[in-house]
């Protein structure tokens, strides 16, 4: 394929920096990724991929979908294979004589691969290999952008090490605590492009499976559950092929962050403080956590719900993945919009009419308007989830609870990705063909998605 005459620079390789600079080699694009790391990785446990990611790795490349499907797990057994999440009262306490006593309030079924759930560390290490070598420049931490009005010079980017790199045009993808929003964001207003605490933190653990079958069982280990809980829920699903259970464990407190950097988003704890916090919860997710290190890491959860930005991209500027929109995890799709984010970038990028930097900032337009209303839909919408699951937004109406939560799920799990992508293609030409590129899109707010597909879920009985 010939290459396209500009060259872009990639900033952090996470899993969606990684996944653009696959897409983007893939349709011609040069780029090179600049990493603060000395090396690629991951921190965290399981990431969890639904019927949307998998759909937009399939328009990405192929390669990529077999290097997910290498490492995924699924729920073990065949009855369970497209339940998202068994929903059960975590405060219920199971009788030992008559453990079936304890069943789902409701059940979320996904699409008819379920749940599909993998180690972050290793979906890395899958997707490392599908770049060639020498693409990746590592313990490069950007601090700031040159952008020049002139299209025709080359921005400037600068980091910690003293220094910099030319590129034609910049893919911030370096996550949360991105510094590349800076950039989007006027200089007298830096508060704007910092993460806000949720105040919601949580525990997490991986146990090994024989430990959690004692516990739990062996259908609540060998497939994913989620434990309610007032101001508290729990989940936890099968990695590592099944032989480990990711236990994530979730508390809402009134107390803002306890450090005085903000953007220091994990802290020390101990599993006394867990299970302090979980105090009033059965014994299955209290014996989890028993099992835990005596050390653990308590993770606050910050995002952009309180600061949605105006427009993904600035100029040769465009943010993605988390960089726009880092969200609360309670929908499980944070990734799988970052996911989502890279198939219609890279379309739009890849396309033939995408010759110049011209061709680059129409692209980046159409992108921020297919994708910003979703992305911050998704934002506000995790919280309102956490909210349901904790009974803090419908209480105990567990009717109502399975509802919403199904009719959110959906909209998030049912995007035909294809049409959006041709809708955004068709943007991108209605553009240039305008001379018009980076003109404003119309309000792309979406509001709370009105069809409830109750073939999502199953009632407890
Ligand atoms: C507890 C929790 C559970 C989650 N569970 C799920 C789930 O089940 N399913 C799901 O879909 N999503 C989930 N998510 C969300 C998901 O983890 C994120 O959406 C996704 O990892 C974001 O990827 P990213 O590449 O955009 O950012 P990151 O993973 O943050 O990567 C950013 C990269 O940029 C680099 N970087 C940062 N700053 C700079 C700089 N200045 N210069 C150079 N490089 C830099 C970093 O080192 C890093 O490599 C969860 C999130 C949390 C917190």
């Amino acid at each position: 394929m010939t290459s396209k005459p500009f060259h872009l620079a990639i900033v952090g390789g996470g899993i969606t920096g990684l996944a653009l600079a696959i897409a983007l080699k893939k349709r011609g694009v040069q780029i090179t990724i600049y990493e603060q790391a000395a090396a690629f990785g991951e921190i965290g446990a399981g990431v969890g991929m639904h019927a949307n990611a998998v759909r937009a790795m399939k328009i990405i490349d192929t390669e990529l979908l077999a290097a997910f499907e290498r490492v995924a797990t699924r729920n073990a057994w065949p009855s369970k294979k497209n339940v998202w999440f068994d929903v059960l009262d975590g405060t219920a306490e199971e009788p030992a004589s008559s453990p079936e006593l304890l069943k789902p309030l409701f059940t979320l079924i996904g699409h008819d691969d379920g749940h599909a759930a993998c180690h972050r560390a290793r979906f890395l290490d899958q997707l490392v290999p599908l770049l060639p070598e020498g693409l990746a420049q590592f313990g490069k931490r950007l601090l700031s952008i040159d952008d020049p009005e002139d299209t025709d010079i080359p921005l400037t980017l600068h980091f910690e090490d003293g220094t910099s790199a030319k590129a034609d045009a910049v893919l911030g993808c370096d996550g949360i605590k991105s510094r590349t929003r800076a950039h989007l964001v006027d200089r007298h207003d830096q508060e704007a492009a910092k993460p806000k605490y949720s105040h919601k933190f949580v525990y997490r653990g991986l146990i090994p499976m024989k430990d959690a079958v004692a516990t739990l069982g062996e259908e609540r280990s060998a497939n994913s559950m989620l434990w309610m809980g007032p101001d508290r829920h729990a989940l936890t699903f099968p990695v590592n092929h099944g032989q480990t259970l990711n236990l994530v464990a979730f508390v809402t407190t009134d107390d803002p962050w306890p450090s005085k950097d903000a953007q220091q988003l994990t802290l020390p704890a101990t599993r006394d403080d867990a299970l302090r916090d979980f105090a009033g919860f059965g014994l299955n997710v209290l014996g989890l956590l028993r099992m835990t290190a005596p050390q653990l890491e308590r993770w606050g959860l910050f995002d952009l719900a309180e600061n949605p930005l105006p427009q993904f991209f600035r100029g040769r500027v465009c943010l993605v993945g988390d960089a726009a929109h880092a969200s609360t995890p309670h929908h499980g799709a944070g990734a799988a919009m970052c996911i989502e984010d890279v198939a219609v970038l890279a379309e739009l990028l890849g396309d033939p009419s995408v010759t110049d930097t011209v061709g680059v900032q129409a692209a980046f337009a159409a992108f921020d308007s297919s994708r910003r209303g979703r992305d911050q839909w998704l934002v506000a919408s995790s919280r309102r989830a956490a909210d349901m699951y904790e009974w803090r937004a419908r209480g105990r109406d567990f009717e109502a609870i399975a509802d919403e939560v199904c009719a959110r799920q959906a909209y998030i799990w049912n995007i035909d990705l294809d049409a959006s992508i041709a809708a955004a293609r068709k943007d991108l030409a209605n553009r240039l063909a305008l001379g018009l590129p980076t003109a404003a899109a119309p309000d792309k707010t979406v509001p709370f998605p009105p069809d409830i597909d109750f073939h999502l879920r199953d009632r407890g009985s």
